[in-house]
């Protein structure tokens, strides 16, 4: 049953105790601690073992996630006959609001109800950030990019982001509450209007906490005035930056309609680089449709010469209602051991 508040449905079912479950990405993570703590609020206690409520944040961005997340909540269901599950997130939840005890939001509903959060919890929600002082803060969602391989814009069809000032009390309310370390998060930072340096800024400036460190950061959104945050903040600042490229073939980005070419990501690392106390990780996807050898081979110079210390390898996996499918249905099929064999020389950067 699809449901728009969280409420009725707690009260209808008498719940004293919930599980939270989450999939995919740190966006997810952080929404995820802010609706545990919006139960917690209800009065409801986190109990692992044998919870009245499963609160199961889904996720979309490939076949297989969005194949679990759907599987978990059936499993729910099956294994604990009194226990109702609460599903929201970016899988076709269409799949299972139709079971008795699930009930479902989706991402649009979500953020109605997250809405006047500005993306606060507390360690009460037990998840597996909080033992080591560490918040996840989701400050950006939503995004209108559409690159052509990407399922999210049509699953988090809208765009918010938290504004600067509340996104201070946010953290200095989780300084006070004994974290050391915010993760800073959103589904496309690139896409949080304020800046993501002047967010970095005004954290560091205006709170006390001690480490900030990122999910994945957009190249476009390093500009001078992060790199040097990066240097006048050499302990306060993450020094590892996670980058996702998916390519640095000038065709393959265009068709994959990223906002950057070959240039710029060469001129970025070149500046990063000046600064010898940094890492990169980054996401390369492998099989886009019709990436030839030589411009795989153009992905894996470049990554060889940034000197990645952590890669995540992904084949193209062909998503419903994205403009790369259609490409990927009329293009030449790139063989299984093919992409075995680029999936393991990008791997072996890293490992290098
Ligand atoms: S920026 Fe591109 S990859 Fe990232 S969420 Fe938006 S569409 Fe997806």
């Amino acid at each position: 049953m699809k449901i728009t508040d969280l409420k009725p449905i707690i009260a209808s079912h008498c719940s004293h105790t919930f599980a939270s479950l989450n999939f995919g990405c740190r966006a997810n993570a952080s929404e995820t601690n802010q609706l545990s703590q919006i139960l917690v609020n209800l009065g409801l206690s986190p109990d692992t073992d044998k919870p009245d409520v499963y609160l199961v944040n889904t996720c979309a961005i490939t076949k297989k996630g969005e194949y679990e997340s759907i599987y978990q909540i059936k499993k729910i269901i099956k294994d604990d006959p009194e226990a109702i599950v609460l599903a929201t997130g970016c899988a076709h939840l269409e799949k299972v609001d139709h079971i008795p005890r699930v009930y479902t939001f989706d991402n649009t509903q979500k953020e109605a109800i997250l809405k006047e959060n500005f993306g606060k919890y507390s360690s009460d929600v037990l998840d597996k950030f909080s033992h080591t002082k560490r918040y996840v803060f989701r400050v950006q969602s939503g995004c209108s990019v559409n690159c052509t391989f990407c399922i999210v814009p049509s699953r988090r069809p809208y765009l918010n982001a938290i504004p600067l000032d509340e996104a201070v009390n946010t953290v200095n309310e989780a300084v006070k509450n004994g974290y050391s370390e915010v993760i800073i998060t959103g589904v496309n930072l690139g896409q949080y209007f304020p800046g993501l340096s002047n967010l970095v800024e005004a954290l560091l400036t205006r709170t006390k906490i001690e480490l900030i460190s990122f999910g994945s950061i957009p190249l476009i959104t390093i500009d001078e005035k992060f790199i040097n945050l990066l240097s006048e903040y050499p302990t306060r600042v993450s020094r590892f930056l996670h980058i996702p490229l998916q390519s640095c073939s000038d065709k393959i980005l265009r068709l994959m309609n990223r906002q950057y070419d070959k240039k710029r990501i060469i001129g970025t690392f070149e500046k990063l680089k000046q600064n010898k106390s940094l890492t990169f990780g980054s996401d390369i996807i492998v099989g886009f449709p019709t990436e030839t050898d030589l411009e795989f081979q153009e992905t894996f110079e470049l990554c060889q010469s940034i000197g990645f210390s952590k890669l995540h390898v992904f084949r193209y996996s062909p998503r419903p209602d994205t403009v790369a499918r259609e490409i990927f249905l009329k293009s030449e099929k790139i063989s299984k051991d093919e992409l075995t064999r680029r999936s393991r020389l990008i791997r072996s950067i890293s490992g290098e």
